[in-house]
Formats: C-alpha cells, structure tokens, sequence
C-alpha cells in the first residue's frame, strides 16, 4: 500500500500538534511507522488520504457499534445542526435520552451527561467521595479510567505503551490516595480494604478490562467485589465507558447480574460525538449539584447535536432485539476463524473474548490481569499489525488494546481478515 500523502499529513501535523496527534494511542510509537490518516469512513470500512481502504477493528475506540455514518445517527445530527448548535439552557432532548438510558441500564434512576469518559470517571469519584465522606479509592492496575489525575496510576493501554504508568504532573498528594489493586485477585483487594479499614470512598473498575486487551471478570470475581463494597460502605463504580451499550443493553450489569452503585458512560452513548455520562441510584445523584453538594458542571454538557447522535444510537440499539446475540456471534466467529489459523499456523497465542470485544495475545499464558496481559511477544505483535494494515485491516497499533466488533462487518469481512492472518502470520521471524 502506498501512504504517501499519510506521511506528508503527518510530517505537518508534527509541527503543530504534539507528536502530530490529539491522543496518544493514534500514534504508531509502540509499533513504527506513522499513523494513517482517515479521510471517510462508511460502515466497516475506514478510507485513508491515499484512498487505501481498511476493514476497521477499532470503531473509533469504540463508539461505532453500529458502523460508520450509519444513516439515522447521521440524519439526527443533520437536523439538529439546523436549529442551532448550543444554546446552554436545558432542552427537551436531553431528558428524552436520559429517560432512554435509564429504562436500558438496570439500578439507575438519574444520569448526567458530560462531554468525555474522562469527565464520567472523574465525576463519578467526586461523587463516591462526597457521598461517602471517605477520600481513598481503590483501581486495578491495567484499568484505563480516562486521564484525570486520579487515575494516572497503572493506567493500561495507552499509559502502559508509551512506558509512562505514573505521569509526571500528577501530584504525590492525589497519588498516595489512590491504591492499586490486581485485576481479577480478590484476596488482594481484601487485603488493601482490611489494611485502610474506614478509609475507601469507593472501588471503581472495568467490569470487562478492556485497555490491557479483553480482561474477562473471573466467574464470582464482580459479585465478590459487591459483598466486600457492602460490608465496608464503600461504593462499587463501574466504569461502563466502553462495555456500556456495547455487552448488553443494560450492559455488564444486565450481562453479569451484579449491582453497581455508580456507572459510567462514554463511547457508544455518544454515537461517536463526544459525550460521556454517570449514573446511579437517585439518593446518590442528588448529591450533586445543584441539589446537592458535590459541583460538577459543562458549558458544552448536553450539547443538542450530541445528544441527538446518543438517541439516534441508543434507540437502534433499544429497538433491535438481536443486535447483542448478532455482535457475539460474528465475534464468535472470528474467534474460532483466528484460532485455527494461529493453531494451524504453531504460533503460540491466547484469545479473549466478551461479547463484541477480543484480543489476541502472543503468549500461551492465560491473560487475566495486567502482568500476563505483558507477556505478549511485542516483535510479533508489530508485524502482525503492519502486516494485516498492508491487507487492508485496521486493529489498534498496541498489543494492550481490545478489537471492537460493529454490526456493519459482513461475514465476507470477517473471512477477508482471517485469510488475512493467515497471510500475515506466515511472515513471522
Ligand atoms: C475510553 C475510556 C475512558 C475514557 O474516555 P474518553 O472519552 O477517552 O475520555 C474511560 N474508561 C474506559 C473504560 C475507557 O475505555
């Protein structure tokens, strides 16, 4: 493939914007080579500069469940767009899809809307430790909650890539207050929990962990976090960031049957706008303000177009009884398409998979937690992702990232990207 005009697009941007991009993960630092830029996109297919074209496992990070400018999302904002595009007073949309939003996830009654996942997590910790009175929060090490301060700690994928866990800029202060704990190792939470006895505002995680590529809970690892939050009064956040619409209509709560206390939202929320939210049980929420005492405010919060490609989004998602069972199912396609060509093939790996999200992992061990996650072989994870990006699929340029499945691939896409795989994997030295 040729990614000229790529090239020159990012040699400019280089000089203007910070290693020529507006979010780390974009760039090809852990892998070489420079970023392709994006032009269109339309359903599974992303279209380059140089007019290449790529089936797209990476969905914008996320958001595009349903593929890309998919009509009725495209069509709402259009129409919005003509009325005016901020008005900063309430308007009627928003409740229509906070009312959505709440009739799909389960244990909510009120939700706020904010502008990124970033915003919904650190929102969601102020509450917690407003609610609770208490300072302390407890992190798994491999979970990515945005890039507050707070969380900076450990952080995943893009934190993790780029070999900096613990940013400069983020205080000893704000660090020593929080504490981290190992994904999927519950004897080790209760330890840190004993060890700050009356202290823990609240334990926040990715229910499924999908920045250190597709951590699955263990079977009663989320119920066991549950039992522990009510037996100390601390609150469980879930950070439904990216499994939220995505696992279920309700999702990782409805999927796994477990309570959260407080959720949180971005991603597919926004129909890939920028919009992020938090929710939780009335008596929680009307802590904030300005019935309450926690602040948390946004000149944009709410915005009318993005609210319009959030419902546009979840009413698809709401109305479409098969949309869930469907994404599983070509994911679990892809699955047994990729096992046996790595097994055919003899190349050491480990898949996993919830829902529409899965990783392959260059290593035997299982990966349940941020150390096995490490294990990988990074030599040949860059030639798998230059080799499949020369066939034309599009995975995220880090081994630590989770592939996204959208209602848009076809099966014949699915089929194109396991041959090639096999192609790709043959290439190995
Ligand atoms: C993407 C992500 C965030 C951050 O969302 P932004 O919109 O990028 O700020 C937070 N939590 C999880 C689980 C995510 O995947």
């Amino acid at each position: 493939m040729n990614y000229t005009r790529s090239s020159a697009l990012f040699s400019e941007a280089e000089h203007v914007i910070p290693g020529g991009v507006n979010s780390p993960v974009r760039a090809f630092k852990a892998v070489g080579g420079t970023p392709v830029f994006v032009k269109e996109a339309k359903g599974a297919y992303l279209i380059d500069e140089d007019g290449n074209s790529y089936i797209d496992y990476i969905n914008s990070w996320g958001p595009m469940i349903l593929g890309h400018a998919h009509k009725p999302v495209v069509d709402a904002v259009i129409e919005k767009t003509k009325l005016g595009t901020s008005f900063g007073t309430p308007t009627a949309i928003e409740t229509e899809i906070a009312r959505l939003a709440v009739s799909m996830v389960p244990n909510i009654d009120k939700i706020r809307f904010v502008n990124s996942g970033t915003e919904a997590c650190m929102s969601a910790v102020r509450l917690a430790r407003g609610y609770t009175k208490k300072d302390k929060i407890i992190k798994f090490a491999g979970c990515y909650h945005g890039h507050s301060d707070s969380f900076l700690i450990q952080a995943g994928s893009g934190a993790v890539t780029f070999g900096s866990p613990n940013s400069p800029g983020v205080t000893q202060g704000t660090a020593k207050d929080t504490l981290l704990a190992k994904y999927n190792d519950i004897a080790n939470v209760k330890d840190i929990v004993e060890a700050n006895a009356g202290e823990i505002a609240c334990i926040i995680l990715e229910p499924v962990a999908g920045n250190m590529g597709c951590v699955p809970p263990k079977e009663g690892f989320l119920e066991a976090l549950r039992l522990l939050c009510d037996a100390h009064n601390i609150l469980l956040i879930f950070d439904e960031v990216m499994t939220g619409f995505r696992l279920a209509k309700g999702g990782a709560q409805e999927l796994f049957n477990v309570k959260a206390d407080i959720v949180c939202f971005g991603k597919v929320i926004g129909g890939g706008l920028p919009v992020g939210a938090f929710a939780a049980r009335a008596e929680i929420m009307n802590y904030l303000a300005p019935l309450g005492p926690v602040y948390q405010a946004g000149t944009l919060s709410g915005n009318p177009l993005a609210m319009a490609a959030g419902l546009a989004m979840l009413t698809e998602l709401n109305d479409d009884a098969g949309i869930f069972k469907r994404l599983e199912e070509k994911t679990a396609y892809l699955h047994k398409g990729l096992s046996k060509v790595l097994n055919d093939n003899k190349i050491v790996h480990t898949i996993n998979r919830t829902g529409s999200m899965i990783s392959v992992h260059f290593s035997d061990a299982p990966v349940v937690d941020f150390d096995s996650a490490a294990l990988g072989n990074n030599t040949f994870f860059k030639q798998f992702f230059h080799g499949l990006l020369d066939q034309g699929i599009y995975i995220a340029p880090s081994a630590f990232e989770t592939w996204f499945i959208s209602d848009a691939l076809s099966y014949e896409d699915l089929d194109k990207t396991i041959n090639a795989v096999n192609i790709v994997v043959k290439t190995f030295k």
